[in-house]
C-alpha cells in the first residue's frame, strides 16, 4: 500500500512504478461507478484481490462489490490523493474521467492504462489524428470548430456524411447525419456550434469489433471478432464467432496489434471497425477498456476481458483469449423493459443455455444499460436467436 506524503513525490518517481506488480491479495482500484467497473472488481476478487472504487456516484453498481468506495468529484485533487494511497495499482472503466485524476494518481501507484490513452480518446479529433498517425484505417475525416474550417469541410465533403461532437459523445449522442456538405451549417448550429468532427458516411455492411489485451510484459492476446447489432446506435446483440476471410481477419489482428504497442496500451482496448463490402476494414473508434461487445467473454472464454484487464492492471501474465466451445450471443437488456414492472426473471432463467447478468441499478430509466443475457448455441445465429428469445421472455406477460 502507498502511504506516501503527496509532496515527497515528484512526476520523476511515476515512472518507477512501470515495472511494478501486484500480487493476488494487494488491492485494485477503478475510477467510475458503472456495470463495467463491477465486473472488473467481480474479476478481481477471483483472483483474491481486494477492490475500491472512486466515483461520483454514491450507489453505483460498482460500489455494491467493492470492499471500499469513495464517492468525491473526479476533480477533488484530496479525495483522489487520499484514494490511491489504499490501492497498488488503478485504472479506468469510463474514458470521460477528467485527467487530472490519472496524473494524480499516477504519483503514488501505476495507473494502467495510462492517463495520456485517455487524453487521447477524450476527443474525438485527437483519437483520429492517432490512429492516422500509427497508419490505421479510418473514414476521411475534417475538424468543423469555426466557421472557417465548417465552410472547408462543407466543401471537401463527397457525398454523406456524419458530424459528431469531439467530445462526450457515445451511444450516438452528439452526433447529426448530414446528407451532403449542403447541411453541415444547419448541423453544426443544433449541436451548438461545439468541437466537432465531420465524417465521410462509410457505407459499412456490418460493424464488428475486437477486443484485445496487452501485459505489462509487451505481451498481446486478442479475442475472435465479434459481430455487432445496434438499435438507437445502442448496442443490441452481439455474436460470436465472426469467421472473417483470412485477409480480413489478418487486418483486424494487424490492426488491433499496431493499436495496443502504438498507444503503449497496458490493458484492454476495444476496437469498434467497419467492414466493408469488399472486405476492407475502417476503425471507427476505440475504448481502452473492456466493452459491451466482450461481456459475453465471461460465459464463453477461457479467460474474460474483465480477468485480462486485471492481469494486465496488476503486472500478471495474460490469459488465453480462446472460446472454450460453442457460439455464443449476447443481448443487452435496456431499462426498456422495466416499463410495465418488473420483468419476469423466472421466464428467461427458465431456459436452457442462458445467463443472465444483472448489474444491480436501483431505477430503470429508458436505454439505461441495466443487465445482459448470454447464451450459447450451435451456431453464432442461433446463440442470438436464444438470447433474443430470452430476452422476449422477460416482458411476455401472455
Ligand atoms: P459512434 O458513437 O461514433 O460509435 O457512432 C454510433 C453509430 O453511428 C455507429 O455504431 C454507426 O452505426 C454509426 N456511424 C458512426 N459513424 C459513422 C460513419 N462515419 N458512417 C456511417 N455510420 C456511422
Amino acid at each position: 500500500m502507498g502511504d506516501h506524503d503527496m509532496e515527497s513525490i515528484s512526476m520523476q518517481d511515476a515512472t518507477t512504478h512501470d515495472g511494478r506488480k501486484v500480487p493476488p491479495g494487494g488491492t485494485l482500484g477503478v475510477f467510475g461507478g458503472g456495470q463495467l467497473g463491477r465486473m472488473f472488481g467481480i474479476a478481481a476478487r477471483r483472483l483474491g484481490y481486494r477492490f475500491a472504487v472512486f466515483s461520483d456516484d454514491k450507489d453505483g453498481p460498482a460500489s455494491h462489490v467493492a470492499d471500499h468506495a469513495v464517492c468525491a468529484a473526479y476533480d477533488d485533487e484530496e479525495a483522489i490523493a487520499s484514494f490511491v494511497r489504499g490501492v497498488d495499482a488503478v485504472t479506468f472503466e469510463f474514458e470521460n474521467v477528467p485527467a487530472i485524476a490519472g496524473e494524480i494518481a499516477s504519483k503514488y501507484v501505476p495507473v494502467r492504462p495510462a492517463g495520456s490513452l485517455l487524453h487521447t480518446v477524450q476527443n474525438r479529433q485527437r483519437e483520429k489524428d492517432g490512429l492516422t498517425g500509427l497508419g490505421l484505417p479510418v473514414a476521411e475525416y475534417w475538424p468543423v470548430r469555426n466557421e472557417g474550417e465548417c465552410r472547408a469541410a462543407a466543401a471537401a465533403l463527397p457525398g454523406g456524411g456524419v458530424l459528431k461532437t469531439a467530445s462526450f459523445g457515445y451511444d450516438g449522442k452528439g452526433q447529426k447525419r448530414i446528407a451532403s456538405g449542403m447541411e453541415l451549417e444547419g448541423a453544426w448550429e443544433s449541436l451548438g456550434k461545439a468541437p466537432c468532427v465531420l465524417e465521410a458516411l462509410v457505407p459499412f455492411v456490418e460493424e464488428i469489433s475486437v477486443v484485445a489485451a496487452r501485459g505489462q510484459d509487451g505481451a498481446i492476446a486478442v479475442y475472435e471478432p465479434f459481430s455487432n447489432h445496434h438499435e438507437n446506435h445502442i448496442l443490441d446483440v452481439t455474436m460470436c464467432p465472426r469467421v472473417l476471410g483470412p485477409e480480413t481477419q489478418g487486418e483486424v489482428d494487424r490492426i488491433a496489434r499496431r493499436a495496443l504497442e502504438g498507444f503503449d496500451v497496458v490493458g484492454v482496448l476495444c476496437i469498434e471497425l467497419f467492414l466493408l463490402a469488399d472486405g476492407s476494414i475502417l476503425v471507427n473508434e476505440i475504448a481502452p477498456r473492456p466493452h459491451n461487445s466482450g461481456h459475453l467473454t465471461v460465459d464463453s472464454h477461457v479467460t474474460c476481458q474483465f480477468q485480462n484487464q486485471v492481469r494486465a492492471v496488476a503486472g500478471l501474465p495474460l490469459g488465453s483469449t480462446e472460446r472454450i466451445g460453442r457460439p455464443a450471443a449476447m443481448a443487452n437488456l435496456l431499462g426498456d423493459l422495466w416499463a410495465d414492472g418488473e420483468p419476469n426473471w423466472a421466464a428467461a432463467l427458465a431456459m436452457p443455455g442462458v445467463w443472465l447478468h444483472l448489474y444491480g441499478k436501483a431505477e430503470a430509466r429508458k436505454g439505461r444499460k441495466m443487465g445482459h443475457i448470454t447464451a450459447v448455441g450451435d451456431t453464432p445465429e442461433e446463440a442470438a436467436s436464444r438470447a433474443r428469445a430470452a430476452r422476449a421472455a422477460l416482458v411476455d406477460r401472455s
